[in-house]
């Protein structure tokens, strides 16, 4: 089976060293494999997009060399595939209709866990509705090949998720994970911040009989004060003029050793580097690490 690989940001802004890790982390995992590494602009949420932001998006992954295969792929063009999606889900019972509100929830449950309300009590009009996915009873385990093995049960903690929303927008959940399939994704590399977000995603893969990829959930970058990066911290933009370092610091951030003979190459010549000496089990196997200070 070939690696097939991709790396996913949303169009909210420029890159910063919190995205570089998880473009680097892939592209780095996807090469050493021989494999594939397509770029996918998850482009499903207009209102918070940043106008330019896919623009300036593929020019810093050219400025820190990153080469990707075939054509870009926007998910604002794959409106028909993830409605497919949900159709099949909708006939198949394992998604409905939910015309239930936060404050309505809340009354109800005392809680946001929602506890699948519209699933018995079907809502009279599906228009202005969400459209949740029922969650199967049960464990859902995966062997993260960075955290190690994981355990939840989705009925017991968030209850049926959102995969259309009220306004018609799509769930990231839902298209990531038609995606994913479509395009033949054998393993995702990305932050750790989505690592309590992939049994949802197995659970889809699942209803829509897709194939489950290998999972590894690098650590993400924490201010060093243990905060959560700011927009002051490693939030800030990536030079495109200035790649090298970030690079460097980020391979470093990986527990990989770039040597000091790299510093004056270019960013492909670093990145060829890396590839050859890939060594994923130096990974820290932890949620979260301190950035590296500038
Ligand atoms: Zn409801």
């Amino acid at each position: 089976m070939q690696y097939i690989g991709r790396f996913a940001p949303s169009p909210t802004g420029p890159l910063h060293f919190g995205s570089l890790l998880a473009a680097l982390a892939s592209y780095v995992d996807a090469r050493a494999h021989q494999g594939r590494w397509l770029v996918r602009i998850e482009d499903l949420d207009p209102p918070r997009e940043q106008p330019g932001a896919s623009r300036q998006i593929l020019a810093s992954l050219e400025a820190f060399g990153f080469e990707w295969d075939g054509e870009v792929r926007f998910q604002s063009q794959r409106h028909p595939a993830y409605r497919d999606a949900l159709q099949r889900l909708l006939a198949q019972r394992h998604a409905y209709y939910c015309d239930c509100s936060r404050k309505q929830l809340l009354e109800r449950t005392g809680s946001s866990r929602y506890d699948g309300y519209c699933l018995l009590n079907p809502p009279l009009s599906e228009s202005s509705c969400a459209i949740r996915a029922h969650c199967e009873a049960g464990e859902i385990h995966f062997e993260d090949s960075i955290q190690g093995p994981r355990r939840y049960r989705l009925d017991d903690c968030s209850g049926d998720f959102v995969i259309r929303r009220r306004d018609g927008l799509y769930a990231y959940q839902l298209a990531v994970v038609v995606d994913d399939a479509d395009q033949g994704i054998t393993h995702i590399v990305r932050g750790s911040d989505l690592l309590d977000e992939t049994p949802r995603q197995i659970q889809l893969q699942r209803y829509l009989g897709f194939a489950e990829p290998r999972y590894s959930h690098i650590p993400v970058a924490a201010a060093p004060d243990g905060q959560k990066l700011s927009k002051q911290t490693f939030a800030a933009p990536l030079d495109n003029k200035q790649p090298l370092p970030a690079l460097i610091q980020a391979l470093e951030f990986l527990g990989q050793a770039p040597d000091a003979s790299l510093h004056d190459g270019t960013p492909g010549e670093l990145l060829s580097w890396a590839v050859v000496h890939w060594q994923p089990a130096r990974i820290a196997p932890t949620l979260s690490k301190p950035a590296p200070l500038d």
